[in-house]
């Protein structure tokens, strides 16, 4: 058994924030990661970090923006500090080394972003989450702090309402280990590949979320899942809404832009769930091509593409066969970002004693329904550095609970039946028929047949569960059992979103049911919650904090 202070479970960009924080303050913090730390998902992010910057601007300003953007279902007192600490922490990274694409003046440039009132997107060309990852990783280097490279997660150990620590696997050698610690911070990242189209690394399987659910910890606002408007039509990659950001437009197959129509002002800069909806009418309406519509670049010019679009270009051609200097690129709706996730308060805290949650796996709630490109990356930084103090100062004080005897011997049962059966169910049909059924039964709009349709898929397959058998029994690098084990993840947080997106009887933000095709705040302005009880899911509801700004109507 190895013993820390803190225990950081994810290697992304909030998790590592918040890990140099924990460092900084003198405690022996430790960081567990299922992918080499500069393989999580944050070193795909590309269009950019939002902060008031300028003048001009004000974090009053990205307030309202966000606040609107998350169609005020978004936590004020959360957005406020997202918002008002935005400008220290760019700068804080620029401090540490992160590049950073310049104005004119040697300013930070920055670009328009969709929902934004303001150009308050600061950007490294399209690969501002790699730059952004490196440099906190440097800084993770730099203070010696340890990591489990290629540990993965298996359980958050929680007795009498206090986490004590976490059981992984070592993938090298497939040994089960514990790590006992006063405080466990999970850092695990979203849950887009509960879908079978999405942006996501294969890695985003909801693990920290479903794990903090087993503990006894609520999930709040499930059902709130984007569908970014630009993915590559055959693989789902993205395209930076940065494209749009720099002038790109969207188009049909006749050829014609058709935002005008959808949100006449900010046009292809709306919010993501309103050119997603867009999208998707077109191609309803028969003006697609093939299910997509089309990202138009051209305009723009091979120079400024590959200058400010390098990666955007070079993805284009090779997994679509188009060069967007030359010709429209075909892009569809795609699962993009989790608005949902663990419940915490302001400073990362569960109801959990010890237990904490950052970045994406976490629901403060700072994107409510919808959440706005470029907040994310700020979440992820912003509340990771305050989580990280939080934690510090929680941890300083608590005291090291016992490891119950008898967990490791427990969650080593679990995995020896799986490896042990010799004949069953295959895995991999299983994760196909989830993906499928959210894809065709919890997308962009819902209805109330469908997601009954839909929950029940969901429960056939996860019945099957137990009778997986692996064709690899191994233990060096067993990725087939890390599937089945992330399979477990993926269905219990399909449940869940199905059973939040079945009970919100209205349309607000990302979640579009057209048998309630208004939003209702007089019923609906409050956050879902979901509990696991006994191998049984609960639903509850919570209020919503609202300070600055009144519920109004969105339009764009
Ligand atoms: C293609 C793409 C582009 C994006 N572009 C932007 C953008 O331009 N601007 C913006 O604001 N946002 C963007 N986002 C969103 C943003 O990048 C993410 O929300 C953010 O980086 C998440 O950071 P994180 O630290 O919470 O999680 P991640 O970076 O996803 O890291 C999760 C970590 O958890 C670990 N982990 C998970 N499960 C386990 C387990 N069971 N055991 C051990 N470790 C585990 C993983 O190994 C990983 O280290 C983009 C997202 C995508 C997918």
């Amino acid at each position: 058994m190895v013993i820390h202070d803190v225990i950081v479970i994810g290697a992304g960009l909030a998790g590592m924030r918040a890990a140099v924080e924990l460092a900084e303050a003198g405690l022996d913090v430790a960081i567990v990661t299922k992918v080499h730390p500069i393989r999580s998902h944050s070193v795909a992010a590309q269009g950019g970090i939002n902060a008031a910057m300028n003048k001009a601007d004000s974090w009053k300003d990205h307030m309202y923006d966000t606040a609107k953007g998350s169609d005020f279902l978004g936590d004020q007192d959360a957005i406020e500090v997202l918002c008002k600490e935005a400008p220290e922490n760019i700068k804080e990274l620029e401090r540490m080394g992160a590049i950073f694409n310049r104005d004119d003046k040697g300013n930070i440039a920055q670009r328009a972003f969709g929902g934004a009132g303001y150009a308050r997107t600061c950007y490294l060309a399209d690969r501002t989450g790699h730059s952004m990852l490196h440099i906190i990783f440097e800084q993770v280097i730099a203070r010696g702090i340890c990591r489990y490279n290629e540990w993965h997660v298996v359980e958050v150990i929680v007795e009498d309402g206090v986490a004590r620590g976490v059981i992984a696997i070592e993938l090298l050698t497939g040994k089960l280990h514990r790590l006992h610690a006063k405080a466990v911070l999970l850092a695990t990242g979203g849950y887009g590949r509960v879908f079978s189209a999405s942006t996501n690394a294969l890695s985003s399987t909801g693990d920290g979320m479903s794990l903090a659910l087993r503990a006894g910890a609520p999930l709040m606002d499930m059902e709130f899942v984007q569908f970014h408007p630009t993915t590559l039509k055959r693989t789902g990659i993205l395209m930076t809404e940065g494209a749009r950001g720099e002038g790109g437009y969207l188009i049909n197959a006749n050829g014609d832009r058709f935002m005008h129509k959808y949100a006449p002002n900010k046009l292809e800069l709306a919010s993501r769930d309103v050119v997603s909806r867009a999208e998707q009418e077109e191609i309803d309406a028969g003006f697609g091509d093939d299910g997509c519509v089309f990202l138009d670049l051209r305009h723009l010019g091979e120079k400024k593409i590959s200058e400010k679009l390098p990666q955007i270009r070079d993805l284009a051609i090779k997994f679509e066969g188009v060069d967007p200097v030359k010709d429209p690129i075909p892009v569809k709706p795609g699962a993009h970002y989790s608005m949902g996730g663990i419940m915490t308060d302001i400073d990362g805290k569960t109801p959990i004693k010890g237990l904490f949650a950052a970045g994406e796996s976490a629901c403060l709630s700072v994107h409510g329904a919808n959440r706005l490109g470029g907040n994310s990356l700020l979440e992820a930084v912003v509340f990771g550095r305050r989580v990280g103090r939080g934690v510090a100062k929680f941890a300083k004080t608590a005291k090291l609970y016992p490891f119950p005897e008898d967990a490791l011997k427990n969650a080593a049962h679990g995995i020896a039946l799986l490896m042990n059966r010799e004949v069953g169910e295959s895995a991999s049909k299983i994760v196909d028929g989830v993906r499928k059924a959210m894809q065709k039964h919890c997308g962009i709009y819902r209805d109330k047949k469908s997601l009954e349709e839909g929950l029940a898929k969901v429960r056939q397959l996860a019945a099957k569960l137990d009778e997986i058998a692996l064709v690899d029994t191994g233990d060096i690098f067993n990725t087939e059992m890390i599937n089945v084990l992330e399979l477990g993840h993926i269905v219990e947080i399909s449940e869940a979103m199905l059973l939040g997106a079945l009970n919100r009887e209205e349309s607000r933000g990302s979640h579009s049911r057209s048998d309630f095709p208004t939003r209702d705040d007089e019923n609906w302005l409050k956050h879902t919650l979901v509990y696991l009880e006994d191998g049984k899911f609960r639903v509850d509801y919570k209020g919503v904090s609202i300070t600055r700004f009144q519920p109004e109507e969105r339009k764009y």
